[in-house]
């Protein structure tokens, strides 16, 4: 593969950006607008970069499916997560990033500048990328878990949990996350149910030890949720016994869905390295991909952590790893 090839087009001039028809030309575009992108799209405005953001079909990202969120540094009385991410967003927009509507559709990372396609029209010609674009937690699909979301629904134990202190709640999935969400939970709540669709456990043996050992997880096999019931918040469970056909139902007022996440990486799929799942690989302690000029930052790269915080750190990196590197790329 053959990059950077054109690099006589580079001319960093302050009217650097060439529009012709459809197809657009920027210096540095940011694809996502959750905690990660709008902070790339802060750092990358103050370093004069004029970054380009695309929202995609969540603008705010993830955070504008939940209430509280508690634990972001600089919030003392907490705040909700869709007012959260206007504030990131209002920072980002004050040092004159470009945010637009607008969903990437497809990629093309195999020369410079990167070809990225939005809403299946129009042509974004970059010199530097950060993707940006977050991962999805898995849900049953239950219209009832829709309803409850924000109110005893959430799929992030460490997020959510201390709403549940001294109450009971349940997890639903069979893997490391439930597992850990479990544990988590178990140091919180007064009792976990654990409920798996099958009898057997799909986390590390380690993991399911530690579950065992806890006398306040209580793991239900081979049971799958049916509905989730309350008036306005969850007020329990109502779950079918796959093996007897059988329904139970469990009061619980906090319902955590761990069934796995789906990282937002597919377009890139063809050009960046991924874990099997889908995350991004990026170089230890950096954003950088395997392709010069490409970054990643925030949940498509972190099947680890999972929090605005870590995503919005790494979305610092991303801009200033982008701006050295695009100052590099003029000025060997
Ligand atoms: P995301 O927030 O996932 O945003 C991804 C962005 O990419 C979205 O704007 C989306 O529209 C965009 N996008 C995706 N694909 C494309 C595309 N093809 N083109 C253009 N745009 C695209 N963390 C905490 O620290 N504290 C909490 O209290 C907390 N509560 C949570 C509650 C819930 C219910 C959930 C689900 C998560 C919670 N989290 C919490 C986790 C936190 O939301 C995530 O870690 C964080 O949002 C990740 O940020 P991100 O910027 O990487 O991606
Ligand atoms: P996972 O391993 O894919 O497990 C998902 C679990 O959810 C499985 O038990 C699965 O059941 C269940 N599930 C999936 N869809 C379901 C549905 N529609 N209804 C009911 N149950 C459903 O996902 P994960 O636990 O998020 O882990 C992802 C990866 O990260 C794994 O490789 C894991 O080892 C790793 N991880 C590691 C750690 C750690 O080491 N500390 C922590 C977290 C994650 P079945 O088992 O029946 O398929």
């Amino acid at each position: 593969m053959e990059l950077f090839k054109p690099l006589q087009d580079l001319k960093y001039e302050e009217d650097q950006m060439k529009i012709e028809g459809d197809v657009e030309k920027v210096r540095c575009l940011i694809i996502g607008s959750g905690p990660a992108g709008y902070t790339a799209a802060i750092y990358a405005a103050r370093s004069n970069l004029k970054p380009v953001l695309y929202e995609g079909l969540q603008p705010g990202g993830q955070l504008t499916t939940t209430t509280e969120v508690e634990n972001f540094p600089g919030y003392p009385d907490g705040v909700t997560g869709p007012v959260m991410m206007e504030d990131f967003k209002k920072q980002a927009l004050r040092f004159g990033a470009d945010i637009r509507w607008g969903l990437a559709t497809k990629a093309d990372l195999s020369a410079h500048p990167f070809k990225i396609i939005i809403d299946e029209k129009k042509t974004i010609l970059t010199d530097a990328l950060i993707i940006a674009t977050g991962a999805t937690a898995k849900y049953l699909g239950l219209e009832s878990e829709k309803k409850y979301m924000g109110f005893g629904v959430s799929a992030c134990a460490t997020c959510d949990g201390f709403f549940y202190k001294g109450q009971d709640v349940a997890v639903v999935g069979g893997g490391d996350t439930a597992c850990e969400e479990a544990l988590y939970l178990s140091g919180l709540c007064k009792k976990v149910y654990l409920i798996h669709r099958r009898d057997e456990l799909r986390a590390s043996k380690i993991m399911q030890e530690r579950i065992k050992n806890k006398n306040n997880i209580e793991i239900l096999w081979s049971h799958l949720p049916k509905e989730v019931v309350g008036s306005q918040n969850v007020e329990g469970v109502i779950l079918n016994n796959l093996k007897t056909g059988k329904e139970v139902k469990i009061d619980i007022q906090g319902f955590f869905l761990a069934i796995g996440h789906k990282p937002n990486s597919e377009i890139f799929k063809d050009y960046l390295e991924t874990d099997e799942v889908g995350y991004i690989l990026t170089k230890s302690g950096t954003s950088k991909t395997n392709i010069e000029g490409v970054f990643a930052c925030g949940d498509v790269q972190d099947s680890h952590y999972r929090q605005a915080v870590t995503a919005a750190g790494s979305g610092c990196m991303a801009a200033i790893d982008a701006e050295r590197w695009l100052t590099n790329l003029v000025s060997p």
